[in-house]
Parts: C-alpha cells; structure tokens; sequence
C-alpha cells in the first residue's frame, strides 16, 4: 500500500482553514502523532487533535475515543480500532506499537488517538517510548482528562481555594489488574481531594484502604461515568457508601473523594441546563468569603 497525497474534501478544508490561520505544525508523512480526544463530548478535543484527525492517513483509536470526531477524518484514511477494555486484552499492547511502526516506515502519516489525555493512566508514554527504539519521529498532543474534564461536566471543581489546595490522580488497575501496591496511607493524608480513574472493580478495596487510613466516612464522593458524552451519569454519595453505589454504575466512571464534591450543588450547569436543576449559589455556605459584589 502507498501513502500518496490523497485529496481533501470540500469539508476538510475548513480544518486546514483554521491550522493555517493558527500555524499549527504539518503532519509530515512517516510521523506518528500520539493525541488524546478528551473524555467523550466530540467538541473536547483540542483544535491540534482535530488537525491531526484530518490530516491523518492511518488512525489507530481506542475504545474511549468518541467515534463522531472519527468525521474529521479523510474518507480514504485507514481507520483502526485498537479497543482495550476492562482489562481484556483484546489488542495487545505490543501489536499496537508494531502497527505504528509499520505504518510509520511505510511513509504514512499516522495518528495514534487515545481517549482523554494519552500521557494520563493511557499507556501514550509507553507507546511513545517504543516509537523512540524504533528511530520513527513523533509529535504527542495532549487532550482534556476525564478526572478534570470529566469532573467539570458534573460540576466538580477539581480544585477550589475554599476546599483543596491539592488533588492526587490515582490508578485503581496495576499492570497485573489488581489494585496498585501505594503507600495507601500517604495517598489518604496526601490531599484532600482524590481522584480514581479505572476503580470500579476495586471500589471495595480503595474505599476501605481510605477509611482504614484514616479518611472519613461522611466525606463527600462522587461517581461521574461516562463524562461529558451524553450520556453521562453522576451519583453524589459518601466515602462509606461508595463500594455499594459503584455496583450499579456503569464504565468507564471516574471516582472523586472530597470536599469540593459538595459544589456540584452550586455549580452542576449542566443539570441546569438539561434539567432544570436549580443552583445553590452558595454551597460551601462561606459566600462572604469570595463575594465579589
Ligand atoms: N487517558 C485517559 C484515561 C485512560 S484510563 C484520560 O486521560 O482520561 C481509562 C479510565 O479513564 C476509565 O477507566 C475511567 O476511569 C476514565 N475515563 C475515561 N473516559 C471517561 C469518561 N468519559 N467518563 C468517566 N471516566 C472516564
């Protein structure tokens, strides 16, 4: 197979429009650029990323990419679906990085897509990594993560000077599938903001590592899945009853343990906008505090 030009749609140039008006850099035949989507809603990806989409010949995507943003892609470009999920290998890791190296040393232009961002808990660094061994060029395009991006659809703050000066990003899922061996006191007394990516199957374990390290059971916690793509769903509960809650709730979810859960009353605009919900404009009860008026 040959990597010629191929032509741009009428569609596609408005893409090239807008990389052209900003300068963004060319996707050079025989690079691989390793981009992360963002978390589901198709406007989350960045404006590089959606340059990378549709200037790509070969894409490689994974299971948590968004496949509406794939209509960026040229019509002939090769599309791959490389989906892991739960842990099932159904493409192996090492497959992957040979298929990029392949196509890179064939002369394609080749992009690497990854959901949220590809250096977050996304095994990009390791992709990345065996691009390097190889000698093939490469270009890493960040994307917004679930545990930010996806907290800010649910009306979580990450960060709020009233609640957190600090948030620590854990994995729930080691290498081997199990939950990963951290010193899970200094992870509980480290910040007062945690949050877990890939922890449903392990919420037991992790909320009771927290509790026995000292966290408190009433502490606020929230489960939002499926952030940000329509079809998201958000349960606000407590450290102690996370395990229970985290039964019924659907992958990929994101875990958030802390005090800035409690602004979701105050800040979830986008219940407010699909629902109706009417906002608390004062849910940490300090408003003098940062009133601007
Ligand atoms: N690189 C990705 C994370 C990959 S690990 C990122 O930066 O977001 C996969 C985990 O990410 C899932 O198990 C889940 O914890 C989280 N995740 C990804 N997309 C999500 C979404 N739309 N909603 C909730 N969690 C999501």
């Amino acid at each position: 197979m040959s990597f010629g030009p191929i032509p741009i749609p009428q569609e596609h140039l408005a893409a090239r429009r807008l990389a052209e008006a900003l300068g963004l850099p060319a996707f050079d035949p025989g690079w691989v650029w390793l981009a992360g989507s963002g978390p589901g809603d198709p406007g989350l990806v960045t404006v590089l990323g959606a340059h990378a989409i549709a200037e790509a010949e070969v894409i490689l995507y994974d299971a948590l990419v968004n496949a509406a943003i794939l209509k960026l892609a040229r019509p002939k470009a090769e599309l791959i679906y490389a989906g892991k999920r739960g842990g099932k290998a159904s493409t192996k890791q090492s497959d992957i990085s040979r298929t990029l190296v392949a196509y890179a040393r064939k002369g394609a232009r080749v992009l690497r897509l990854k959901g949220g961002d590809p250096f977050v808990f996304g095994r990009g660094g390791e992709e990345a990594l065996t691009l390097a061994r190889a000698g093939v060029p490469f270009r890493v395009v960040p994307g917004v993560t679930a545990g930010i991006g996806g907290l800010a659809y649910a009306g979580i703050p990450v960060t709020h000077r009233d609640t957190n000066h600090a948030v620590t990003f854990v994995t729930g899922h080691g290498a081997d599938g199990n939950l990963p061996a951290l010193d899970w006191t200094a992870v509980a007394k480290g910040s007062p903001t945690l949050v877990f990516y890939m922890a449903l199957a392990h919420a037991d374990e992790i909320a009771q590592k927290l509790i026995d390290a000292g966290r408190d059971t009433n502490e606020p916690a929230a489960i939002v899945s499926n952030a940000t793509d329509g079809e998201q769903d958000v349960r606000v509960t407590t450290l102690a009853r996370l395990s229970e809650e985290a039964k019924t709730v659907d992958a990929p979810a994101i875990f958030v343990i802390g005090e800035n859960v409690r602004l979701r009353e105050g800040l979830d605009w986008l219940g407010a906008l699909n629902e109706g919900r009417v906002l608390k404009p004062d849910p940490l009860g300090r408003a003098k505090l940062r009133d601007v008026s």
